[in-house]
């Protein structure tokens, strides 16, 4: 990639969900083509993107040809299989790059990495057989939460041991992945910050957001989040922290517990975020539009927040109060266009101007 890609280039985008739909609009605004990679196909990136490359990342031709075929590689998921990143980045450079999805993409090293900042995290301790779960639940106390290491998301790939009791059921149920245990944090809120780095190391943060999870999945994100100026100042230096250690470009998602110890890093996402959405109604320049001028070299854009959001996701049957909420006043509608309502399928998402 050149320090700048130059009009009409194309990007090419791994990931055709929601989040690779909303970065080809923001592309597209900005004078950019973008190519999505995808094995499924009429998948909702590819509705709105000039090209839908259907392949799985095992086949390392169409891989190739992806590459050659873009002038810059990005993503919207961090579980992208090591072998697929060795062929793409044999051809173009990848944004956020290679440390950053390792640094993710296993809990255990997120963690390690995470301490060697000087964070503060949950305890923790990694578990390969029942007999780690026992000793680390021992170390840890209850309750806890057991977590896959690998390819968990929205709650998935996680089970709370309430006792030592829940020790057999909650191993049995990982698997045999190796996992992480975690000591449950005694959190008042939860928050995220979602920041952007540009290349040549100009960082940028959105205003925290405030969070509600229902079943481990996404309800509610509200800005601005009900906390002190100084652990908003907090949430800005961990995050630039982070970005900086990883000499990061593009934007990433930062979820925080608020405890009142101060702030515990609960996880890294390595791209633009769902509690991130509701920039698209309080900024000037939104989350997207964010991480395509940094993978592109533009100068990061104007994030401040100029109104008061709160961003509901609609999962599953939230499908039916789409005809009320689009009477709905101060209300963007997003809809994402997935044929099939399935129960705690992401299908959209309101942002309500409050104030
Ligand atoms: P995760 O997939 O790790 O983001 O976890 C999903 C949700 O589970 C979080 O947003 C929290 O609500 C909850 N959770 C995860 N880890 C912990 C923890 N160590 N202590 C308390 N709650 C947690």
């Amino acid at each position: 990639m050149t320090d700048t890609l130059p009009q009409g280039a194309t990007i090419g985008i791994l990931g055709g969900g929601q989040l690779g739909r909303m970065l080809s609009v923001a592309a597209s605004r900005l004078g950019f083509k973008t190519c999505i990679f995808e094995p499924g196909g009429d998948c909702p990136a590819s509705h709105v993107a000039n090209y839908h490359m259907q392949a799985g990342y095992d086949d390392a031709d169409a891989l190739a040809k992806f590459a050659a075929s873009v002038d810059a590689v990005t993503y919207e998921f961090e579980n992208i299989p090591t072998s697929a990143l060795d062929v793409l980045e044999s051809a173009r450079l990848i944004r956020p790059g290679r440390e950053a999805l390792r640094v993710s993409q296993d809990r255990l090293i997120e963690k390690s990495f995470l301490e060697g900042l000087g964070l503060a995290i949950a305890p923790y301790a990694a578990v390969n057989s029942e007999d780690d779960l026992r000793q680390a639940a021992a170390a840890i106390g209850s309750p806890a939460i057991l977590k896959t290491c690998r390819f968990g998301y929205d709650g998935k790939g996680q089970t709370k041991l309430n006792s030592p009791d829940d020790i057999s059921e909650a191993w049995a149920s990982m698997a045999e992945a190796p996992s992480v245990l975690e000591g449950f944090v005694n959190f008042s809120k939860e928050i995220s910050i979602i920041a952007a780095r540009g290349p040549s190391g100009e960082v940028s943060c959105f205003d925290p957001g405030e969070n509600v999870h229902k079943d481990g999945i996404l309800c509610t994100t509200t800005v601005p989040a009900q906390i002190s100026a100084a652990l908003r100042t907090d949430a800005v230096l961990l995050a630039a922290k982070i970005l900086n250690a990883l000499d990061y470009v593009g934007v990433m998602g930062v979820e925080l517990f608020v405890t009142s110890q101060g702030l515990v890093v609960n996880e890294i996402a390595p791209r633009v975020h769902n509690s991130g959405h509701w920039t698209q109604a309080g900024c000037a320049v939104d989350q997207f539009e964010q991480h395509i001028r940094a993978i592109v070299g533009w100068p990061l854009g104007d994030g401040a927040r100029y109104a008061d959001v709160v961003m509901e996701n609609l999962i599953g049957d939230d499908m039916a109060r789409v005809p009320a909420l689009a009477k709905e006043p101060k209300t963007q509608l997003h809809l994402y266009g997935k044929a099939d309502v399935k129960a705690g399928r992401k299908m959209g998402h309101v942002n309500r101007i409050t104030g």
